[in-house]
């Protein structure tokens, strides 16, 4: 009886631990002026069919306040004006991505920050308008996903 319990609370507990040793999580926004083209769909669907799963999902819109908080690392860069108010300048899709290596594999699938220099097959290089304008927000450490993922969903948030 105490063994079947034990060999039963192994057999529940297992896959969630191995689970959890091989996923791993980044978070991405669709940009405002993506979003305002039409492309958010599009974006979403070459994201999914691109092996990463949806954790979590809004539409919503940063305001300036809130968009100088989350690029504050940007802070002393000379752009750092012009982004809070392009990220600020209309709605926008955040979300949180599950795959195995997602940090990294994401960073690959949205490409380079100039589409210019961007990938042909990226993200970038298909929807983005500028280095500026440039379509998608991706993670560049499991600690900024973490972070940033934070900032804005709650844990039941989360599925
Ligand atoms: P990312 O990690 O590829 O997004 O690039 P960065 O961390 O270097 O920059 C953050 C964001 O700032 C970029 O995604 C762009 O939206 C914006 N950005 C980067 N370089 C410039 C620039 O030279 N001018 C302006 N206006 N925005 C920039």
């Amino acid at each position: 009886m105490f063994c079947a319990r034990i060999v039963r609370s192994i057999r529940l507990f297992l896959p969630r631990f191995f689970n959890n040793l091989m996923m791993n999580r980044t978070f991405t926004m669709i940009k405002p002026e993506a979003v305002a083209a039409g492309n958010a769909g599009k974006i979403i669907d070459m994201i999914t069919s691109n092996g990463f799963k949806i954790i979590a999902l809004k539409y919503t819109r940063l305001s300036s306040e809130e968009a100088g908080i989350f690029y504050e690392v940007h802070k002393e860069r000379p752009f750092y004006g012009e982004l809070v108010d392009y990220m600020a300048s209309g709605p926008i899709f955040a979300a949180i991505l599950e795959k195995d290596n997602a940090v990294e594999d994401f960073r690959k699938l949205i490409g380079a920050t100039d589409p210019a220099q961007a990938e042909e097959g990226t993200l970038r290089k298909r929807f983005a308008e500028s280095k500026a304008k440039n379509a998608v927000h991706g993670s560049d450490s499991d600690d900024n996903a973490a972070i940033e993922g934070n900032f804005f969903f709650s844990g039941r948030e989360r599925y």
